[in-house]
Parts: C-alpha cells; structure tokens; sequence
C-alpha cells in the first residue's frame, strides 16, 4: 500500500510470529491464494473472525463422517433416523456440557445470536422491562420493543457499567420482570464486560440477565453457572462451525410459557379440530415448542464437534496463543503515529482478538480495500452494527442519525467508521 503511513515500523514476518505463536488450529481456507493488484499472488490473510471465523478442519471432518448417514430426526422409524435423532439430541448435552448449563437448562437451535435474542424477546413476559446498554451490537440492541426497553448509556469503565445498571434497576418496578441484555465481549474494540457482576446486580434487584456470547464464546470458556447468568446465545459461524445455525441456552421457565417463535409441526404435541370450527393445539414445553419444521441437524451437529474440538484443544493454550497476537498487533499499530486504536475502557482493558482502529488521514473503507487488494489481508470496514457505540468511539454523538458513513477523512478530519483486525484459533 503505497500511501500506508508507516507500515514498515509495523511488519511481523510470518516465520517470526508463527514461531512466537505456537501452531493454529486447523482451519478451512488456510491455503488460498488471492491475486494482488500489484501482480502476483499471496496466501489469504483471513483476520475478520469477528464477522464469521473460518469453520475448524474437524467440524468439517465429523461432518463429513456423518453426513453419508443422516436421516430425518424425531419421527422416523429408519435405522438412520433413529441415529441422526440421538446424534442431534446428544449435540444439545455437549453444548449444555460446553456452557456449563443447570441440569435444568434447556438448549434450543435457532439460526444465530440475533435469531436466538428475537426469541427470548418474543417469549417475555407481559410488562417486562429490558435494559441495554447503548453499546450493545444491534442483534442485542434491537429486539425488545421501544416500549418497555431502557437503554443505558456508554459507561468508561466496567465498575462505571456496573453502577449504571444498578442506578437503573433500582429505580424500576421492584414487582415486575425484568431482564438486563449484555454482551461478553465487544465485536468492536473486543473488550470483555464485567459479566458476573452485572448478573449479581441483576439479580439482586430481581431481575434475569441474557449474556450475548456471539464474541466471547468463540475466545473464551463461558460458564453459565459460574457468570450466573439466565441465558446465554451463540452463533456456530463465529465458534468455527459453517453458517445457519445458533443457540439460545437457559433457564426453561419463561420459554416453556410463551408462545412458540414459529408455529408448525414439531413445536406442536397434539392438533384436534375444536367443535367450533378452529383447532385445539397443546404445545410442546421443551426446546422443541420453539424448533418448529424441519430443523437444522446438521448445524446443531457442527456446533457440538466445534464445542468438542474446542474443549479438547484446551482454551488456556488458546487463549494464551491469542493474547499474544493481541499483543503483537496492538504493538505494531502502537508504533504508527497515524494509528488510533478503539477502546471504551481504555488501552489496559482485557480483550478478546477484536481491534478497531483509525488511521489519521484515510478512508477506513479505502484503507481496507487496499490491504486486500494490495496485501491479501481480509478485513472489515465500518460500524460493525454497532453504531451509536463506533460514533461514541469516534468522538461523535450517538445520538445524531446524520453522521454516519464513510466520507474521505482528510488529515486531522474525524473519521466517521473505522477497520476491525479480528482473529481467532485458526490465525
Ligand atoms: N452479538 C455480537 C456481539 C456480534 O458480534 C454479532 C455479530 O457480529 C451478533 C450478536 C449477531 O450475530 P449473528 O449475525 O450471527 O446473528
């Protein structure tokens, strides 16, 4: 990149830093080759795990070993019915086994974060209050209804989060339900949320907590028990398993009670035709009151052999590798006087492999197009759905619609999005 300020003071030879960082985690897609703008090929820099990681070689393997015998699950008789059901069934208890659920959690496949969040907004009680911070991803942002939801504004510090939340729940309804929604570990600047004791503040003032894992879950061991939190929801795509399905892990009471998300077959126990015309439906109260239709064996499959492989590869190596290369680039940037790197509870927070910055000087989204283009390097331009916290980030008013977007920054112009180097077990 011709115009990159300073991009030598930042290089790492790949020798070097495969050496420091210990081996990968194999990972589909580590061998592809992309054409440069500037001639000539190079290996493919994926560094936008945030977004969707690359699935894991052993999901893709046990996938493969399993698919030449899948059948339909729940109500075939067939041998490879009988066998995909028990297959699908057990990928819930690894999933509650990986989370370190309640004996009495349930496990419901869903589609992704954002499909599993809709749910739980769908199923909860009347008058419940919501409360989210103004931070959040959009898929926690957004599905509770602008009537009953409170939104907190960006703390500094995670004591600050803490005492926000509680100043709010104290001033709520004590008698009525209530529900904090809160991320483990921010898509933006990757830094970690004091997740258990925002759970204690919760529930302290009677109030349920659901922990958005979407980012957390993929860097670090989440245990429900020991977060202490009701709910937990995860997409497969960023925990190395492919595209399509998620979960939505927890306490069974408030889903067993509400409507089903999808009504259809599955979801229902018994159908009767009522004498006045209509039908009688008796719901099912497991997971599958909320899995209507055909579901996505094998999603649920893959999320359980990523969450197997995962746990068998040990996440304190894992985290370890990764908290290097945390290191590593945030040194690197550190040395690019042009280089401003995002962060809500400052340059010491622990984070997760997610880094956003600024370069004084450049389009975030040329400045993207060109590490791809020029580098091979993969990764994201923008606000990562996260608006109203990129435009805090950025030194901008969250609450302006207007400033959004992308013109050039001109040199000491404010930029208006930034670019994400994210990474993961396959880096
Ligand atoms: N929550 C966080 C923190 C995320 O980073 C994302 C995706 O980037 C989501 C939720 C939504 O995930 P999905 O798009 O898989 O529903």
């Amino acid at each position: 990149m011709s115009a990159c300020p300073n991009t030598a003071a930042a290089t790492v030879t790949a020798p070097d830093f495969a050496a420091a960082v210990g081996a990968p985690l194999p990972v589909l897609g580590r061998d592809v080759t992309v054409p440069l703008v500037t001639g000539g090929e190079v290996t493919y820099a994926a560094l936008d795990y945030a977004a969707s990681a690359p699935a894991l070689q052993r999901v893709w393997d046990d996938v493969a070993a399993y698919a030449p015998y899948y059948g339909s699950v729940h109500r075939g008789a067939g041998y490879l019915s009988q066998l995909s059901t028990d297959l699908f069934e057990n990928s819930r208890a690894t999933i509650a086994a990986f989370l370190d659920c309640r004996d009495d959690d349930q496990v419901v496949f869903t589609r992704s974060t954002t499909d599993s969040l809709n749910l739980l907004a769908s199923a909860l009680p009347a008058d419940c209050q919501v409360f989210v911070f103004e931070t959040e991803h959009h898929a926690s942002l957004l599905p509770w209804s602008d009537a009953r939801v409170t939104y907190l504004n960006a703390p500094r510090t995670p004591e600050q989060a803490v005492a926000t939340l509680e100043r709010a729940l104290a001033d709520r309804d004590p008698y009525g339900p209530a529900l904090v929604c809160v991320t483990g570990a921010s898509n933006v600047t990757g830094e970690l949320w004091p997740v258990r004791e925002l759970a204690a503040a919760a529930h302290a003032h009677g109030a349920r907590i659901v922990l958005d894992a979407a980012q957390l879950a993929p860097h670090h061991p989440v245990s429900v028990r020991d977060l202490d939190v009701d709910w937990v929801a995860f997409s497969g795509h960023k925990l190395y398993a492919p595209f399509g399905s998620g979960v939505l892990a927890g306490r069974a009471d408030w889903l067993k009670d509400a409507e089903p998300y999808l009504a259809g077959g599955g979801a229902s126990r018994t159908v009767a035709r009522r004498a006045d015309g209509g039908v009688e439906v008796e719901w099912h109260t497991t997971a599958a009151r909320h899995e209507a239709g055909s579901p996505n064996v094998i999603g649920g499959y893959a999320i359980a052999a990523a969450c197997k492989a995962l746990t068998e590869a040990g996440f304190d190596s894992l985290v370890a590798r990764e908290q290097h290369l945390v290191a590593t680039v945030r040194a690197g940037l550190a040395e690019v006087p042009e280089v401003t790197v995002l962060s809500l509870f400052g340059d010491d927070a622990p984070r997760v492999g997610v880094i956003s910055f600024v370069v004084e000087g450049w389009n975030s989204s040329h400045f993207a197009a060109a590490l791809s283009a020029e580098y091979g390097i993969g990764v994201r331009d923008g606000l990562f759905c996260a608006h109203p916290l990129v435009r805090t980030l950025l030194g901008s008013d969250p609450r302006d619609p207007g400033e959004c977007g992308a013109p050039d920054a001109a040199p000491g112009e404010k930029s208006l999005n930034a670019i994400r180097v994210s990474f993961g077990a396959g880096t």
